[in-house]
């Protein structure tokens, strides 16, 4: 029996508040480009704007965020700290306004709301902490300091969260954000979680914990014994996958430890996916944007295994900011770089740097030979996009639609060249970043992806 085709899908991450005072740009996105979903975000509560009911308040672990302004200053101005689920306060009149005016363009909403990839600064009764207990190091703050994905208190709560979402809103799927640990450029939350909670979880997959941690510590101590000359030997002998395995620790524990906490994640993903069909029903969508496949484990993504428990692989933006598809790998090369000289002293800056992005495949790219994020710096942005497009397709399935994220935000040029990637990697349809002034931009959507 064959399949029947992937749904085509322009999905537009949006915000509420602004299509709420301006609903007709639905109709005119669905006319000019062939939009078909919208997914509000509002910046101030990092949902699409949900009100909490009266259970999910009282049973909410982060209802008390206005005592600790200390730990979220953002929150003098009413923002809400991003935490993993819908919190009490939000007035939902511009989410019913967009999904009244969606319904009547016959446009599709997602709804949207966050997981665990940040607020554990707020809630360190909650957040993740490394395999020897300790909270993390607030030097890579910037990539999220995230909350435990095993909290068995959260997590049901958070389960409430998405069914109270499709029930009372009526959405047509549920797209979830920060379902991931931290970005991997930060260092430390890559030895994250090490929880009891998470222990439990893992040896319940077969894992054994301790086996993990000892392993890492002795990778650990190895790592130590590097020296300039020794790097410049690895850069120099261009290694084959079979020597990066070797150099991942004794019987490849850092792969181990990888899957165990992307297995975890994708387990709590499933279940969601599972309440949330059975609350709304088979046709009520469920995924989560993911990291892009160069860095996907790094972030606790495997494919194959996300793809069991959501309807549909997405990202949340071609470039920038934490996710973006195309600068993932550079924020890892800038911030590992920066660790490993200092770590060995005396090491060559174009060593290190050249090692990393062999590691990661990208050293045939015109790249920048010392640590990225220099003033002035250009990367090849469209050139990394297309190879980490070209990468998902070959990595996963098919089972699921694939929706690359698109920021169309910029000239017209460049996001031929970012839609050229989705058709050529076979995407069935794209998460828009738009700017509705760049008319130009817009255009190219319509045709390349319309
Ligand atoms: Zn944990």
């Amino acid at each position: 029996m064959v399949a029947p085709p992937h749904r085509r899908r322009l999905i537009w991450f949006c915000q509420t508040e602004a299509v709420a005072a301006a609903p007709q740009v639905l109709a005119r996105l669905r006319d000019e480009i062939g939009l078909t979903t919208v997914m509000p975000e509002s910046p101030v509560s990092h949902t699409s704007g949900f009100a909490a009911s009266a259970e999910l308040a009282a049973a909410g672990p982060f209802e008390d965020w206005r005592a600790r302004l200390d730990a979220w200053p953002r929150g003098r101005e009413g923002v809400y700290p991003p935490v993993a689920g819908i919190v009490s306060g939000v007035d939902d009149a511009p989410l019913r306004r967009v999904i009244d005016a969606s319904a009547r363009a016959g446009i599709e909403v997602w709804g949207h709301l966050g997981l665990w990839s940040y607020g554990g600064d707020v809630y360190p009764e909650h957040a993740l902490c490394d395999l020897e207990g300790r909270p993390l190091d607030r030097r890579y703050a910037r990539w999220g300091i995230g909350l435990c994905p095993s909290r068995p208190v959260v997590h049901d709560w958070t389960r409430q969260c998405l069914v109270h979402a499709v029930r009372d809103y009526g959405v047509d799927g549920l797209c979830v954000d920060h379902a991931r640990y931290p970005a991997p450029a930060n260092l430390h939350a890559l030895v994250a979680c090490g929880c009891d909670d998470c222990r439990n979880a893992a040896e319940e997959l077969g894992y054994s914990f301790d086996a993990m941690r000892q392993g890492l510590r002795g990778w650990l101590e190895r790592l130590r014994g590097l020296t300039p000359a020794r790097l410049r030997a690895l850069v120099q002998a261009r290694p084959a996958a079979s020597e990066w395995l070797a150099w991942v620790g004794d019987g490849g524990v850092w792969v181990e430890w990888l899957e165990c906490r992307a297995r975890l994640l994708a387990r709590q993903m499933a279940a969601f996916g599972a309440a949330v069909r059975q609350a709304a029903g088979a046709t009520c969508v469920f995924g989560s944007d993911v990291f892009p496949p160069s860095v996907a484990l790094l972030g606790g993504h495997l494919y194959e295994e996300w793809e069991r428990g959501v309807d549909f692989l997405t990202g949340g933006a071609s470039f920038g900011g934490v996710v973006g598809w195309a600068t993932c790998v550079p924020s890892v090369v800038a911030e590992w770089g920066g660790a490993l000289l200092r770590a060995v002293p005396g090491a060559a800056e174009e060593d290190v740097v050249a090692l990393l992005w062999r590691l990661f495949g990208y050293d045939d790219l015109a790249l920048p030979r010392r640590l990225p994020g220099q003033p002035g710096e250009e990367l090849p942005l469209e050139d990394i996009y297309a190879r980490e497009l070209a990468r998902l397709r070959a990595s996963s399935s098919g089972a699921v639609p694939l929706y690359p994220p698109v920021t169309a935000t910029g000239r017209a040029e460049r996001t031929r060249r970012l839609c050229q990637a989705v058709v050529d990697c076979g995407g069935n349809g794209a998460l828009l970043n738009l700017d509705l002034q760049q008319t130009e931009s817009l255009a190219v959507v319509g045709q390349l992806l319309g």
